[in-house]
């Protein structure tokens, strides 16, 4: 790969806003919250308990991208009202999907970051309509990209101007099937060494298993990730999508002073 927006060559390393957070500083952007908003009750007691414990983002999908069709689908603009008002509530900036480019517009009346989820990774429509926007971005792995086609879609975005992405590792598809996908941190640290844009881990999508989810947090900002996405709930077990990767708030607390810790040796 050559002639690169996102080369390193083609500039200074790119540093995304997101309110008052900032990714690609020494600090570790943390953004938590549940996989699907669920309800305003449930999300302000989410929102207060991440706040107090010192994670920078919110995060909560409204348009929810299933495999099946039958499944939550999200509660749409509702999803996004209550994510917004919680956001406002509580201090903290606020990412969730668009699935659909025809979403964009009234989107970012709500938002303050866009999440490309790892199903529409190859949805060249909707990269370039974020690229023409402003808004920052967060792009997940597609579950079966390589790292060049991932980089490619990542430089769709910036080709029509925008550079405000960062990367999102959440595992890739193999024939593993112990966790719900594997989570590859060769392509952080390839990344980091390689690229200019700011990349973080999604360690609940990359092992399925909340057992995990501590041990490969802390993995990855070992391996250089600027930051992590990771699924918590009150009650995780009660969580309407994707429940079994979904960690506690006492969970979070100890990974988010775990990171504080590993934050003073990196
Ligand atoms: C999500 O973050 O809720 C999500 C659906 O993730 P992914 O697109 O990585 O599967
Ligand atoms: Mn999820």
């Amino acid at each position: 790969m050559k002639d690169l927006l996102i080369d390193q060559n083609s500039g200074d390393s790119i540093k995304v806003k997101v309110k008052n957070v900032v990714f690609g500083e020494k600090e570790k952007v943390i953004i938590s919250g549940p996989c699907s908003v669920e309800s305003y009750d449930i999300m302000i007691r989410i929102g207060k308990e991440l706040k107090d414990m010192g994670v920078h983002m919110l995060r909560g999908g409204a348009f929810k991208p299933r495999t099946s069709p039958y499944d939550f689908q999200g509660l749409k603009e509702e999803g996004l009202e209550i994510i917004k008002a919680v956001g406002e509530e509580v201090k903290l900036p606020i990412v969730t999907e668009v699935m659909d480019a025809r979403d964009i517009d009234n989107a970012l009346n709500y938002t303050d970051m866009i999440q490309i989820g790892s199903r529409n990774m190859y949805n060249y429509t909707l990269l370039k309509e974020v690229g023409r926007t402003k808004a920052p971005i967060l792009l997940k792995r597609g579950l079966s990209a390589t790292i060049s086609e991932w980089l490619y879609a990542a430089e769709y975005i910036m080709s029509e101007g925008n550079n405000n992405v960062v990367l999102c590792e959440r595992g890739i598809r193999t024939f593993e099937n112990y966790t719900r996908n594997t989570l590859d941190l060769n392509s952080v640290a390839v990344v980091k060494q390689k690229y200019r844009i700011p990349v973080i881990v999604d360690p609940s999508h990359g092992t399925g298993l909340r057992e995990l989810v501590p041990t490969m947090s802390l993995a990855s900002i070992a391996a250089g990730a600027d930051g992590l996405i990771i699924e918590s709930h009150i009650s995780p077990d009660n969580s309407v999508s994707d429940a079994r990767q979904t960690i506690s708030m006492e969970s979070l607390k100890n990974i988010v002073s775990g990171i504080k810790k590993l934050e003073e040796v990196l």
